[in-house]
């Protein structure tokens, strides 16, 4: 029997290699690719052991779950990627917390957010302390381009499977669906003007389905309409697609994900 770190070293290294056979046959560069250890339900000890064997970033649920185990492990070399619903009322907590929020999915939860990036902007002074553009009293006044300077990663989560229980902008078939994108568009518009919001790009969560192909169809209508919208809004970059979890992550780096949500792949299944 081997022991626990030694497992999942082995999964962590299993996932690796699954990761690049799919890259190769979607014509794509492994570097391209991120791999999130979804760390939610597993003690702060467990995900050192994914740490140690090279985990670079992780990715939990829940705000307070994510902040109990930051506390435990210190300032651990890894990012934190908050993947699931988040609460208004938990969103001042978040954006001290997570280096990337993958589950924005309305415009008051992204004001809200900006919101709180400006607070603590202030409340650290970070302005003053950001190189700033080339006005002569940059270094006294913060200036519009040095304010913006601390922006946070952040993805809209988007519903385009159209499976009921699914969180995110609702967008069932993705850009074929006249009724919904004007709507969903005008939110895009909205978030993207947001001064300390960086958006990114998509993420999704396919329907649970018995194999990966199932989810095939959802992976690329994601990737189109992402498509479609670095046309539409370049000031954003559009550069991430968060899609595919243990089921389904080789199919959707195929299509074109940059970060995949692997967690029992890595640790098991879950009690
Ligand atoms: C739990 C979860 C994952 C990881 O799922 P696994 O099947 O354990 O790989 C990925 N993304 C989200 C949004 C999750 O909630």
């Amino acid at each position: 029997m081997i022991g626990q770190r030694q497992q999942i070293s082995e999964n962590i290294a299993n996932v690796r290699e699954r990761m690049a056979a799919a890259a190769r046959r979607g014509g794509r560069g492994v570097d391209e690719i991120t791999l999130i250890a979804v760390t939610k339900t597993h003690s702060a000890a467990i995900v050192e052991m994914a740490i140690a064997a090279g985990v670079a970033d992780c990715g939990e649920n829940r705000v307070q779950e994510a902040e109990d185990k930051l506390e435990a492990l210190g300032a651990a070399a890894v990012r934190w990627h908050l993947i699931g619903h988040l609460q208004r009322n938990k969103a001042k907590r978040a954006v001290t917390l997570f280096d990337m929020i993958h589950s924005v999915d309305s415009v008051r939860l992204a004001e809200a957010l900006d919101r709180y990036m400006a607070e603590a902007e202030d409340a650290a002074g970070a302005p003053f302390d950001q190189p700033a553009d080339n006005h002569p009293l940059a270094d006294q006044f913060p200036t519009a381009s040095s304010r913006r300077a601390r922006r946070l990663p952040v993805l809209l989560q988007v519903n385009v499977s159209g499976e009921e229980s699914k969180e995110g902008f609702a967008l069932p078939g993705g850009l074929s669906n006249g009724a919904l994108l004007p709507d969903f568009l005008a939110a895009v518009e909205r978030i993207v003007a947001l001064p300390h919001m960086q958006v990114q790009g998509l993420m999704t969560v396919a329907p649970y389905a018995p194999g990966p192909e199932a989810a095939r169809p959802t992976f690329q209508a994601l990737s189109r309409l992402r498509n479609d919208l670095a046309q539409r809004f370049p000031q954003a970059s559009w550069q991430h697609l968060s899609m595919g979890m243990t089921g389904d992550f080789e199919v959707a780096i195929e299509e074109g994900a940059t970060l995949v949500r692997v967690g029992r792949a890595i640790f098991g299944e879950r009690g």
